[in-house]
């Protein structure tokens, strides 16, 4: 039996029903539970028809309704339970399976109240809150499935929400942050400061860390231990309220693996110094600040001598362990306070900034040089290295750190060319030509490609019988823009290691004249080539070279003439005295060139098993108005006649240097008087007709 209290629409709920109409996702509702019976709907909103399948007006089945979801029907069964025995307002939250089958959330609420035949009505609404549910399942599924640490802390600074990945990242139980205060996460000062620092921004407004974008921070485990997060925070209302969120995540291993990469782009692998970017950077920072106070620096470019052949010989692994020794070994020489760096295969840079005021060159640069020399051990071996050192010195030479590099880098190229373990400190004129036989050097190679160097030849002739007893060759470089001097381009191919091949179209040039000559029935003489003092420190090339050309044209030994000028014979006596005994035994001579500009001393000139001396030109050009030259090339005669040996004056361009050479006792000489460097067309004219000196 319904009774019309319970059966008829509530008046406000029907009214606001028909005016919200069907469109609206609200359902207004009144249940009605008799003493001792099941609840049952008398009366619905017309929305209940799209959500629940039910009329309005029509009387709902018994107990819950058939629409609700079946996962749903035991907790609402319980909330009206108990919402019909306290009389409390009872909240209900459940899906219902509409009429198209899509699950819908309603939430709502109803009011009971007691009749007086103790019947319970309710009278309520529920409304189709599935947007802000399906929100909140997905938040939890994006809380829980996010990589990074989520925390949402509330204005006391109270840990409200926290996701799995953040109890993780800070080692914490499910849960156990949940009430917490955040500082306990922190470290250091924001530690300290954190609850402030909230006070203070809720107060005034103003927030130096809030949604500025991620920062780096220590952050602190359940454990004590810290670590680096990246972290950024930003402000959320919700129901008047100010929460903060906060999103982080660890990165120590990203941190450790940037500071991997970045140790490698500015570090040698093999040594761990400083690559070359570093040490620019260093430098030209060093040298913003050193503007102020003026003290000098000097760079020092340093190359191992020799330390390819250890590579060749013994292996990379051992030139490696050796590479190692020498860089620890360069640091603790040049000091605390310099920046050493590796380079290149066997070439480092030394910076050394403290220098003594009012010096130029530091005491340390002998120091190293002498450092590099001790005896070495490395892999069970010793060895025995040393650096050759090539000195720029700021603000001496230049400005600029890239200039100063190329100028200590040019400096050292010419301590190698001297010899190994030799200091060099740098020169302007050094830095000049270092840019000139820079391109020198490369129009060399393709000249030697392009087969462009021939040879010239310039008698010699006897002043007693005043016939030609010898000649000397040399070399010519003819290019479209004109000939290039020997003496510009020889020192050049020297220094880049570029003689021998030239000296070897020189040579083997010499050979096949002189057997061209001899096939033709001229009579030869002996011919000279200038051979480069590299050549005879390292002479096996060389030796090679002179055999093969012999042999191939089948020229006797005895006219080809070595010609080693006395400045590098001088350079390492004991090399070129058994470099002239080897060539020697193959039945070639020797005769020193250029005498008189190398102040040999004479016990040295003694030691020398050769046959000739050719007094240098500038001692031969002044002979009869400069005493002085006259009374050395005296001396050089009568001293070299005393050994035995036979001196060609070069030089010699006037009947006056002639006599003068004559009354002296010269035995031979050379020079324009006679004929300057021809072609072997043109010299073969003059061994035909068999010219003579005329004076
Ligand atoms: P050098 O061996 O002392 O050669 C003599 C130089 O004096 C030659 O210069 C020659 O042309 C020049 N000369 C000869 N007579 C006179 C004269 O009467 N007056 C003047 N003013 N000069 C005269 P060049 O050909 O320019 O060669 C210069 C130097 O280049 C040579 O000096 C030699 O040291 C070097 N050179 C030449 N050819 C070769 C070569 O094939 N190999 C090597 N390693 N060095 C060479
Ligand atoms: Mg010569
Ligand atoms: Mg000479």
């Amino acid at each position: 039996m319904k009774s019309p209290t319970t059966d008829a629409a509530p008046p406000g709920l029907a009214a606001l029903a028909t005016e919200l109409g069907e469109a609206l996702s609200v359902i207004a509702f009144r249940r009605v539970q008799a003493r001792g019976e099941l609840p049952v709907y008398t009366w619905f909103s017309p929305a209940a028809k799209r959500f629940l399948g039910v009329d309005s007006e029509t009387t709902a089945p018994q107990g819950v309704l058939a629409a609700v979801h079946w996962a749903d029907r035991d907790g609402l069964a319980e909330s009206i339970q108990a919402s019909a025995e306290r009389l409390d307002i009872s909240t209900e939250t459940f899906r219902v399976v509409t009429p198209s089958g899509v699950v819908v959330w309603l939430e709502g609420m109803a009011r009971p109240q007691a009749m007086p035949d103790g019947a319970v009505v309710w009278e309520g609404i529920w409304v189709d809150v599935s947007e802000g549910k399906r929100a909140l399942q997905r938040l939890d599924l994006i809380l829980g499935h996010a990589s990074d640490g989520i925390i949402l802390i509330d204005e006391e600074g109270k840990i409200q929400l926290v996701n799995l990945a953040a109890e993780e990242l800070f080692g914490y139980a499910p849960g156990e942050l949940l009430g917490q205060p955040v500082e306990c996460l922190m470290e250091g000062q924001d530690r300290k400061n954190h609850h402030a620092y909230i006070r203070n921004y809720l107060n005034t407004g103003v927030s130096a860390k809030l949604g500025r974008g991620s920062r780096e921070l220590t952050a602190r485990r359940k454990n004590g231990s810290a670590f680096l997060i990246d972290l950024s925070v930003s402000e959320v209302r919700s129901e008047g309220k100010r929460y903060f969120i906060a999103i982080g995540r660890d990165i120590s291993q990203r941190k450790a693996t940037e500071a991997k990469l970045e140790f490698l782009a500015y570090h040698d692998v093999l040594t761990g110094l400083s690559n070359l970017s570093r040490f620019r950077e260093f430098f030209e920072t060093l040298l913003a600040s050193r503007r102020e106070t003026g003290l000098a620096l000097n760079l020092l470019s340093l190359g191992i001598d020799g330390f390819s052949f250890i590579n060749t010989t013994l292996g990379h692994h051992v030139g490696d362990a050796v590479l190692k020794s020498i860089a620890l070994r360069l640091v603790t020489l040049a000091g605390p306070e310099a920046m050493v760096a590796r380079v290149g295969g066997d070439r480092f840079l030394a910076l050394l900034p403290d220098m003594a005021p009012g010096r130029l060159i530091s005491d340390r640069v002998e120091r190293i040089s002498r450092g590099m020399k001790e005896p070495l051990s490395s892999e069970g071996q010793e060895f025995e290295l040393s650096a050759s050192i090539g000195v720029a010195v700021w603000p001496r030479d230049a400005d600029g750190a890239e200039t100063l590099i190329r100028y200590s880098e040019a400096a050292l190229e010419h301590a190698k060319a001297i010899g190994p373990g030799t200091v060099h400190i740098f020169t302007r004129e050094l830095g000049e030509k270092g840019a000139k036989a820079l391109s020198l050097q490369s129009r060399i190679r393709r000249a030697i490609e392009n087969q462009e160097f021939t040879a010239h030849y310039q008698p010699q002739v006897d002043l007693q019988t005043k016939a030609i007893v010898g000649m000397e060759a040399l070399v010519r470089w003819f290019t479209p823009e004109g000939p290039i001097s020997p003496v510009e381009f020889i020192p050049v191919a020297e220094e880049f290691g570029l003689i021998d091949p030239i000296s070897e179209v020189v040579v083997l040039a010499v050979c096949r004249q002189l057997k061209d000559w001899r096939a033709k029935g001229i009579a030869i003489v002996p011919v000279a080539v200038n051979i480069s003092w590299r050549q005879f420190r390292n002479p096996r090339r060389l030796l090679a070279s002179l055999d093969e050309a012999l042999t191939a044209t089948g020229i006797d030994p005895a006219f080809l003439e070595i010609e080693l000028t006395e400045s590098s014979a001088m350079q390492d006596i004991a090399s070129a005295i058994a470099t002239i005994r080897m060539l020697n035994e193959r039945g070639l001579s020797c005769a020193i060139d250029d005498f008189g500009t190398g102040y040999s001393s004479l016990s040295a000139l003694k030691r020398f098993p050769i046959r000739k001396l050719k007094v240098d030109r500038s001692f031969v050009i002044d002979i009869d108005n400069d005493p002085n030259d006259a009374a050395i090339v005296n001396a050089i005669i009568a001293m070299a006649h005393a050994l035995k040996l036979k001196v060609v004056a070069e030089g010699v361009e006037t009947q006056s240097h002639l006599d003068y050479l004559r009354s002296l006792k010269c035995d031979q000489m050379q020079g324009y008087l006679f004929s300057p460097p021809l072609a072997a067309e043109k010299i073969e004219g003059f061994l035909k007709e068999g010219k003579r000196l005329e004076g």
